[in-house]
């Protein structure tokens, strides 16, 4: 049997890499996003980056399927890249018709978060049937929902966009246009702001060892609870999946905000039964993802030709 190749589109880089059968990963590699994240350009540019892999990786390797994560919207049948807010060029491309024409084996595209939520149910042997939902704290709020092994998409393809549900008292416009957006106060980019407002110059990798009992670094934790426990009351989740760059932050207070999210649950259920499981992703948590979602798929389509 052959290779699935992941790909993980980001921001800053874009990673690449053969996983086998077996979920074995190798030809891990690491690329400039700035090589193609060029207006008008970006498909073409990005192609000739995955051919370039292919030829220097996979020359004697038999590829399965191709599986790309992006930052971005992506339309409900997962085949079009609607929007993608840091990288230029990547709008309204129909990634998957395109790549199909071009490679000629099954290509699969999802949200970069959910292949991350994929990859952390396989990771900690987490059922397909039930609910799992991932909530990452990063620069911004990433947020995946799974029910029954399926990602849940909603009407357009955006559902999930926790970051964006509005609390009142917030001020600030958020990156998506809006004002009052649960982001503009609970992640990474927020604790920046805190950062230059109340402690200028400091180091933020020491902001919670440091000032962890200081009033606005509590505000804040309490903050990031607001989201979460919103999701929970309304999905009652099976698994609860907390991960990103600010809880695995040097002395993260995770108890604090376990707290603060189970005094927002609905008493006495969902409260009294949350499970947490936290999530530190590696360089490679997307490629993975990307591998065992193909893998799913594809296992899927057979069993529906059956
Ligand atoms: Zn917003």
């Amino acid at each position: 049997m052959g290779y699935i190749l992941g790909i993980d589109v980001g921001g800053t880089n874009t990673r690449l890499g053969l996983v086998s059968e077996s979920g074995e990963l190798t030809e891990f590699v690491r690329e400039a996003t700035s090589q193609y994240n060029t207006e008008g350009k970006a498909v073409t540019l990005f192609m000739e980056l995955v051919k370039k892999y292919i030829s220097e990786h996979a020359k004697s390797k038999a590829i399965d399927a191709i599986s790309v994560g992006f930052p971005s919207t992506v339309d409900k049948d997962r085949k079009v890249v609607i929007e993608t807010p840091n990288i230029a060029g990547l709008n309204n491309i129909p990634v998957v018709d395109t790549f199909e024409k071009e490679f000629g084996v099954p290509v699969f595209l999802e949200r970069d978060t959910c292949l991350i939520l994929i990859n952390d149910m396989e990771k900690n042997r987490i059922p397909a049937e039930g609910v799992a939902i991932g909530i990452y704290y990063g620069t911004g709020i990433g947020n995946a929902i799974s029910i029954d092994g399926r990602i849940f998409t909603g009407k357009h393809g955006v559902s999930a966009e926790l970051g964006h549900i509005p609390m009142r008292g917030v001020e600030g416009r958020c990156g998506c246009g809006n004002s009052s957006c649960a982001e503009v106060v609970a992640c990474g980019r927020a604790l920046e702001g805190i950062m230059e407002r109340h402690f200028p110059g400091e180091d933020i990798s020491k902001v919670f060892t440091e000032h962890g009992d200081s009033e606005v670094i509590k505000r804040f934790v309490d903050d990031l609870s607001i989201p979460a426990a919103t999701e929970i009351n309304i999905l009652d989740p099976d698994y609860i999946i907390i991960g990103g760059g600010l809880p695995n932050m040097e002395g993260f207070p995770r108890e604090e905000l376990e707290s603060h999210i189970h005094r927002y649950a609905r008493k006495p259920l969902p409260d009294e039964d949350l499970r947490f499981i936290y999530s530190k992703e590696g360089q490679e948590s997307g490629v993975m993802g990307a591998a065992i979602h193909a893998r799913q798929e594809l296992l899927k389509r057979e069993k529906a030709e059956r």
